[in-house]
């Protein structure tokens, strides 16, 4: 039996597939689809705009047994500006990467993951929020989806809320969490182990978790909170899911490799 359906989606991975044609991941409402778009690996295919990564539109996929095959596509948004800036074209291979990785297959995605991750790419085209915030909001949404999200608002040894609790705070990558000052102290070993991070960065993490990523604007974080961030992010989905070292690793070495790496803002997170 075969059946014609239409989804909205964004290409998440593109495979080469012999000359002409290619494997695509679709990112969908519901989930993850794999299907072909014969002559996709053509520039002059019909079906070539539709196998562009982080293309987004309107999919008819036609499916049989086994892979779906792209039948048509209109494409709303070819995303010209994030394939022509070097930094974002890397933040964009990178997060494509991470979705196709971490999204649950169709259907059971989580209700937000078309939606943040379509709301990251139009905040990398449109330049409003710097790329590496954009990021840290999808990775943290991607960790509280795998379950390796803490409550960053709390001490992940004592529950103290660390708005209550005075001192100093740090990441204890061990067990992916933050820690209180009064945990570390208590544990000598700690003070070299956990890493020390800005005290604000407890409120940022919380936020980004939950903030619509639409809806972040004006977004400046000091250099130093923003290394904290990338840092620690990088550590929890690497060490506690499994994801992301190598492609966040490539992403990290083309950035750090930019003679304009990203100023030192100071401020707040406003969304
Ligand atoms: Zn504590």
């Amino acid at each position: 039996m075969t059946v014609i359906w239409t989804t909205e989606a964004v290409v998440v991975r593109v495979v080469r597939y012999g000359e002409r044609d290619a494997i695509l991941t679709l990112l969908t409402e519901t989930g993850l689809v794999t299907a072909m778009a014969r002559g996709g690996a053509r520039s002059t295919g019909r079906l070539s705009a539709a196998a562009r990564l982080c293309a987004q539109g309107t999919y008819v996929l036609y499916q049989g047994r086994g892979m779906g095959d792209v039948r048509q596509a209109e494409i709303a948004r070819l995303r010209r500006a994030v394939h022509e800036d070097v930094v974002k074209a890397a933040y964009a291979a990178y997060l494509c990467d991470l979705a196709s990785r971490t999204v649950p297959e169709r259907p059971d995605a989580p209700p937000a993951a078309y939606r943040q991750f379509v709301s990251v790419l139009d905040g990398l085209e449109a330049d409003r929020v710097p790329a590496d915030v954009l990021a840290r909001a999808f990775e943290l949404k991607v960790c509280a989806w795998l379950g390796v999200a803490p409550d960053w608002r709390r001490c992940i040894r004592c529950g103290a809320e660390f708005a209550q609790a005075g001192g100093e705070l740090r990441y204890d990558p061990r067990e992916g969490g933050l820690i209180c000052g009064e945990c570390v102290s208590a544990v000598a070993s700690d003070v070299t182990r956990a890493w020390p991070v800005p005290r604000k960065i407890a409120a940022v993490l919380h936020l980004l978790t939950y903030a619509d990523i639409a809806k972040l604007h004006r977004v400046d974080l000091s250099g130093g909170m923003r290394d904290s961030l990338s840092r620690i992010l990088a550590h929890q989905l690497r060490e506690f899911a499994g994801v992301g070292g190598r492609a966040r690793q490539v992403l990290d070495d083309i950035v750090a490799s930019l003679p304009d790496a990203p100023d030192d803002h100071r401020g707040d997170l406003h969304t």
